[in-house]
């Protein structure tokens, strides 16, 4: 039997455990937090990624080690490699944990990104012009470690008391859209795709995410190609999720996360194979699945609180997921997917949910 060890026990690696116990797959979760959503489902190492006594043990018995948390450290994933295959390769990981290497990644790729600079002393930062976005190059996520900019003396006012290395300063960019696309590519270099998914978000957290079926195919196509281009420089294999923004019919590359992510929530029950089960047969070195959706899908969150659990599973066609998480203002506790043949009764549904659940 296959034993996959997986780095990070949060919600992304409970489901990666429920679909993959059907495929007879094994798991054992490492991640210093006590309490985590995947524990109840497998042995769990609550050890400190520096520990490497831990993590040579850890490695023992598996037969590949994956991640679910990009900000495992990459000194954890490279040390692990000695003793076992990691999936997705650590570089993946390294290219996307700093904004400013990430989207230097992109730009040598001939992926269009927002402007961005780090330079925040030498003028550079006029040619973003303003507002402009200052970030965090590293551990930001959900909004977290952003803020707007308006003029320069904002911008001063903001670095007064940082490192001005830790930052990076992006073009604000006012889009239609934000779009994100799937991809997964198995050992073998075989790829497949995701529809896009559009995806909306309040205080930098997703709340709602949508597969319309209604995506233009030459959006669809420049975003698998994007896509493919960035999975084959990485020699990728598992899932690859890229974040765009959509301006003038085109795709800005905003982020990519080198694992499942909560845009692709919905495939779980709303296409052929989930995100979920497509990443695990990519790193067992099985063919990956169909991503094949029947009609449209609705992923919404659930955060900060639990909603009226019985109303939401009196809508006809709801499935609920609770990932059995301590509600916390601003935490994600759950997600509620609808899957439909159209969206004129996508709509109709999810309708039905906003008056239980705050979506914007
Ligand atoms: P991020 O942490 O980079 O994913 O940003 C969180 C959210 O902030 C994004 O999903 C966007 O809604 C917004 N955002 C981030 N960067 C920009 C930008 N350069 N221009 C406009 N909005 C942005």
């Amino acid at each position: 039997m296959t034993a996959i060890g997986i780095l990070g026990a949060g919600q992304l690696g409970r489901m990666l455990a429920l679909a993959g116990y059907p495929l007879g797959l094994r798991f054992r979760f490492f991640d210093p937090a006590s309490d985590s959503p995947a524990g109840l489902l497998a042995e769990h190492w609550a050890c400190d990624y520096a520990d490497t006594a831990a993590l040579e043990q850890f490695a023992r018995g598996m037969d590949f080690i994956t991640y679910e948390f990009e900000n495992v450290p990459v000194e954890a994933t490279s040390f692990l490699e000695r003793f076992v295959p990691v999936y997705p390769p650590p570089i993946a990981l390294e290219k996307s944990q700093d904004r400013f290497t990430e989207k230097a990644f992109f730009c040598q790729l001939g992926i269009p990104t927002p402007k961005f600079t780090t330079d925040l002393e030498n003028g550079e930062m006029d040619k973003i012009g303003f507002p402009a976005i200052l970030k965090t190059r590293r551990m930001g996520y959900d909004g977290k470690g952003q803020a707007i900019v308006e003029s320069n003396s904002d911008l001063k006012a903001l670095l007064k008391n940082g490192n001005k290395d830790e930052f990076i300063l992006e073009e604000f960019t006012p889009f239609e859209r934000e779009l994100s696309i799937i991809g997964v590519r198995s050992k073998d270099g075989e790829m497949r795709f995701y529809p896009l998914v559009e995806n909306y978000h309040r205080e930098g957290i997703l709340r709602l995410s949508l597969v319309t079926g209604q995506v233009s195919s030459s959006l669809q196509k420049q975003a698998e190609a994007y896509c493919r281009t960035a999975m084959a420089a990485l020699d990728y294999v598992g899932v690859l999720t890229i974040e765009f923004f959509e301006k003038n019919g085109s795709l800005l590359a905003n982020e990519m996360a080198p694992r499942v992510h909560n845009s692709g929530h919905w495939t779980i029950e709303g296409a052929v194979t989930s995100q979920f089960e497509n990443h695990l047969r990519s790193v067992s070195g099985f063919p990956v699945g169909s991503t094949q959706t029947p009609g449209a899908c609705a992923m919404v969150n659930l955060i900060g609180s639990l909603p009226d659990v019985k109303s939401l599973l009196k809508i006809e066609g709801t499935h609920l997921h609770l990932y059995d998480k301590a509600p916390r203002p601003k935490r994600k506790i759950g997600h509620v997917t609808l899957v439909q043949k159209n969206m004129e009764s996508l709509t109709r549904k999810l309708e039905l949910v906003k008056e239980i659940v705050h979506v914007p």
